[in-house]
């Protein structure tokens, strides 16, 4: 026992595995066993561990200066370049950068921008936003409030009311389609469940729809081809702003740069990015938002009064160092074409694994998936709770390998984008094995 809390436990949970270092895609505990670290810790480490460029750069920037802060107007020239960089990458119009900490305080930060930005413009009725069920988006009050996964609600008594939160459909075929409903019949229902809902609030009460545009924690969700499609027809509409939650997806996750890209989302208003901006080797998250949005506040701002928001690490130097590296490096190693090329591999190989019993549904793009694991593979019935996905968990790290079990039953997979074609052949071995494995304790269990 030791005096840690630890995040998402029901705090009986004493740690079993002490993590010592890491190489490459891999990671080694304090008895040396080694792991392939197949959810790229968590969906965040993209080029991998001991990568030695990023350490010297955090190093160099660390003596050259600590820190500084960006309150007032104040910044330095790392933090220019990685806006500036930034700017020049994501699909956001004219885009401006909010530096933050994590994917959590980005996605508060965005919930106070809009609320800004709207009385900038005399409409300070539209602050609701349209949030999906079974979404992540964070666990600070309010990014949890946006959150549409219920463990992460539970015992909080979030202020979603005050918040102006809204929840609409999750876009899981799979599990949220009606009995005979096409794919094209059930994007059609849940988009015209958005409109209704827009039609009841009233759109001139809506400022945004918040989207992963491929879910992560809660359980690697791809939505129908041409959802967005409709979606963005719909909100365009009513004039409520699209905003893409990258956290995850943003470059090269899913096969493309951004996961935007991958859906067919078009030029989204605002876009919140943290994890691979810096592939986790400092804290650092950026809130992006669209340049007309932030003319305006500028312009009103004499009116409405200070942006008054910032965090002491926002824009923190070695964390914009770190980025800045980070980024370049994506660029000059083609890390976007390579985790293309090898995500088509993963996804092949990870479908191999529809044929095995206890599988339901495997889905993903490029270098992120999920299998998902049914009590019943005929009818999808779902485990009753997370036992089983869990004992999955356990096994692959068993068995030297280190993924996650999200919502529920689902195992979730997501290497760092360096990984090699004999990597991921370790990985679906090593599933495969895992799943074996649990198909024995299933039935001895007998819960199939
Ligand atoms: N948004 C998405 C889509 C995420 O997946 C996450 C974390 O996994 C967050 C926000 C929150 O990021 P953080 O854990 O850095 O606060």
């Amino acid at each position: 026992m030791n005096s840690i809390i630890y995040p998402t436990t029901n705090f009986k949970h004493t740690a079993t595995l002490i993590i010592e270092r890491g190489d490459g895609a891999y990671v080694y505990d304090s008895n040396g066993k080694q792991y392939l670290e197949a959810l790229a810790g968590l969906w965040c480490t993209s080029l991998g561990y001991n990568n030695h460029e990023l350490i010297e750069t955090a190093s160099e920037q660390m003596s050259k200066l600590s820190f500084s802060h960006m309150f007032g107007g104040k910044t330095h020239q790392v933090g220019i370049d990685l806006a500036e960089k930034l700017s020049a990458m994501v699909p956001v119009e004219n885009a401006k950068i909010f530096f933050g900490n994590s994917g959590s305080d980005a996605n508060d930060t965005h919930i106070k921008m809009l609320r800004y930005y709207f009385n900038a413009i005399g409409k300070p009725q539209k602050y609701k936003i349209i949030a999906r069920e079974r979404s992540y988006h964070g666990v600070t009050v309010a990014s949890a409030s946006l959150t549409g996964l219920k463990p992460n609600h539970t015992h909080f008594n979030l202020p979603f009311d005050a918040l102006g939160v809204l929840r609409t459909d999750a876009p899981h075929y799979y599990r949220n389609a009606l009995p005979n409903e096409s794919e094209a019949q059930f994007i059609d229902r849940i988009v015209n469940n958005l409109e209704q809902l827009i039609l009841l609030e009233g759109a001139d009460t809506i400022a945004a729809f918040i989207v992963e545009p491929i879910t992560g924690a809660s359980g690697v969700i791809v939505p129908p081809e041409g959802y967005y499609q409709k979606v963005q027809a719909v909100l365009q509409k009513y004039d409520i702003l699209l905003w893409a939650d990258e956290v995850i997806t943003a470059f090269g996750r899913t096969g493309n740069d951004f996961g935007c890209k991958t859906v067919g989302i078009e030029k989204p208003a605002m876009m919140t990015l943290a994890k691979q901006l810096s592939s986790a080797y400092m804290p650092i998250s950026a809130s992006v938002i669209r340049g007309d949005m932030y003319d305006a506040m500028v312009e009103q701002s004499a009116q409405v009064g200070v942006f008054g928001h910032g965090y002491t690490y926002s824009g923190h130097p070695v964390s914009c160092a770190v980025a800045l590296k980070t980024l370049e490096i994506y660029q000059r190693e083609n890390i976007f074409d390579h985790a293309a090329k090898i995500g088509a591999y993963m996804q092949k190989r990870l479908h191999e694994f529809i044929h095995h019993p206890l599988v339901g549904e495997v889905r993903g793009k490029g270098m992120i998936g999920a299998i998902e694991l049914v009590a019943n593979k005929k009818t999808g019935q779902a485990f009753p709770d997370g036992t089983v996905g869990n004992f999955a968990m356990q096994a692959c790290q068993n068995n030297g390998m280190i993924c996650r079990a999200v919502a529920g039953s689902s195992l979730a997979f997501c290497p760092p984008l360096i990984v090699n074609k004999s990597q991921i052949d370790e990985m679906i071995e090593k599933t495969a094995k895992s799943l074996d494995q649990t198909l024995d304790f299933v039935v001895r269990e007998g819960l199939l």
